[in-house]
């Protein structure tokens, strides 16, 4: 059998999108199932869009994914001496060729092909057949190197994805590997990578799919063996529209900034195109045990922002609560929040976390335990009435010696409420108010006991 070689192969022209990263985790997870080695190839070879920060945002993405490559990254800019060699071993082998064509000469036969209703395209004045004499090459130009794509006949690949797909040879033109420099173009470094990656399979993009067929016939033409291709349909936003900056963020590195775990983001992605029965919550380690080829979708999916925030909430339910407390700190400090003897923000986020989709929302919820509260007039006024003061006086004072426990609290709670004929609510709202200074919070009982004695009856004695 052979062995499963996949591959992320990136332009770094901006950050990982999470189309990028979708295709970046189906590879990673094909190669796990197999025990195979998934490679990271940075395809840098853009100079004008490419840069650093690029490069950096996409290891960062990955990074913070937990897509761990297993070799590379390699760089196309540090691979220009192989591409150089095998242009020169395509033009000894004749399945390259110099062609002296100027830029504007091209243009004006693509004009030509137009005019006469046909599809615009380079006419082979420099491609070498039998028995065809060649034009003399003009002094002091450089040429570029035409790949000597075949004539006739068809490249036909079975896509994991969409299925078989025919393209017809006469739809290719003889593709430029070669630029008059001697740089190489695109689809020519992806298939000379992509064979001395040794790469089995190729998932990517179906913006791709064009390319397929050149880079097919570049492979039979230096004697590499094909990869299987699978190109993923687009991610769409919740309208159908291609996913973009107006759907919300499509930087995978937005998503930390806004307080999704990366777990969230993997499960999310992991079934937004593939799918395993009915399974909606699942492991990375289930993923890769269940990632196959057979059940990617064909159909373009929709980004369902509710949907992540549903998986980021389960998620920050099983979360360990310092992890949590690390992740909402620096975001609460930013808020003003002082911790200097206040609650403990694990054992805070712990009785927050059930209904927070974000860390953000958590952060936020928990807030109420670092800040000075300042009841707000008009509320004291409608809820610390004569009806409920003596009860709270009653509270405040036993306050000073119950035992500071959840339990404890509720019994203690109860016992004034029945000592002065009151309901729970008529209680609970101005506690809330004094202690918090907000009336919505979780439940009282837990709320007094993480605030602590000391800080309950210093605020209590501040209204009453
Ligand atoms: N560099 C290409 C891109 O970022 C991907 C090429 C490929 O996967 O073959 O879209």
């Amino acid at each position: 059998m052979t062995v499963v070689r996949t591959r992320f192969a990136p332009s770094p022209t901006g950050y990982l999108h999470l189309g990028g990263a979708r295709t970046a985790l189906y590879s990673w997870a094909y190669a796990r199932h197999f025990g195979g080695t998934f490679v990271l190839r940075i395809e840098d070879t853009d100079l004008e869009r490419s840069t650093p920060e690029a490069v950096q945002a996409i290891l960062d993405g990955m990074q913070w994914l937990g897509l761990a490559h297993d070799e590379g990254p390699f760089y196309q800019m540090q691979r220009m001496d192989r591409y150089r060699e095998v242009v020169g071993q395509m033009l000894a082998a004749g399945t390259a060729y110099q062609c002296y064509c100027s830029p504007a000469e091209v243009e004006a036969m693509r004009e030509r092909f137009r005019a006469a209703g046909e599809k615009p395209r380079y006419d082979g004045t420099w491609r070498p057949e039998d028995g065809k004499t060649l034009p003399v090459a003009p002094s002091g130009v450089q040429p570029v190197i035409r790949f000597k794509n075949p004539l006739d006949g068809d490249v036909t690949w079975n896509d994991v994805v969409k299925g078989t797909i025919t393209i017809g040879n006469k739809e290719l033109d003889d593709l430029v590997i070669a630029r008059p420099d001697g740089t190489p173009t695109y689809n020519f470094c992806v298939a000379v990578d992509d064979w001395d990656m040794q790469i089995t399979h190729v998932l990517r993009g179906d913006d791709h799919v064009n390319n397929t067929p050149r880079q097919i016939n570049i492979l039979r033409a230096i004697g590499a063996p094909l990869p299987q291709y699978g190109h993923l349909p687009m991610i769409l936003g919740a309208d159908g529209e291609k996913l973009s900056k107006r759907h919300g963020a499509v930087s995978v590195m937005d998503y930390p900034e806004q307080g999704y775990l990366p777990e969230a983001m993997l499960n999310y992605l992991a079934r937004l195109g593939w799918s395993h029965g009915n399974d909606e919550v699942f492991t990375m380690d289930q993923f890769c045990e269940w990632f196959n080829l057979e059940h990617l979708t064909a159909s373009a999916a929709r980004f369902d922002h509710e949907k992540l925030g549903w998986l980021n909430n389960h998620y920050i339910k099983l979360a360990d609560n310092e992890r949590l407390a690390g992740l909402a700190r620096p975001r609460m400090q930013a808020e003003g929040a002082s911790f200097d003897g206040a609650p403990s923000l694990p054992a805070v986020l712990a009785l927050m976390k059930e209904r927070s989709n974000t860390v953000v929302e958590l952060a936020d919820a928990a807030m109420l335990f670092y800040r000075t509260p300042n009841p707000d007039a008009a509320l004291l006024a409608q809820h610390l009435t004569d009806a409920v003061r003596p009860a709270l006086v009653d509270f405040a004072a036993r306050c000073a010696d119950v035992e500071w426990t959840k339990p404890a609290l509720a019994a203690m709670l109860k016992e004034v409420l029945v000592a002065h004929g009151l309901k729970m609510p008529l209680m609970a709202m101005p506690l809330r108010l004094l202690v918090t200074g907000q009336l919505q919070t979780p439940a009282i009982d837990a709320v007094l006991e993480l605030f602590g004695r000391e800080v309950v009856c210093a605020r209590l004695q501040k209204f009453i």
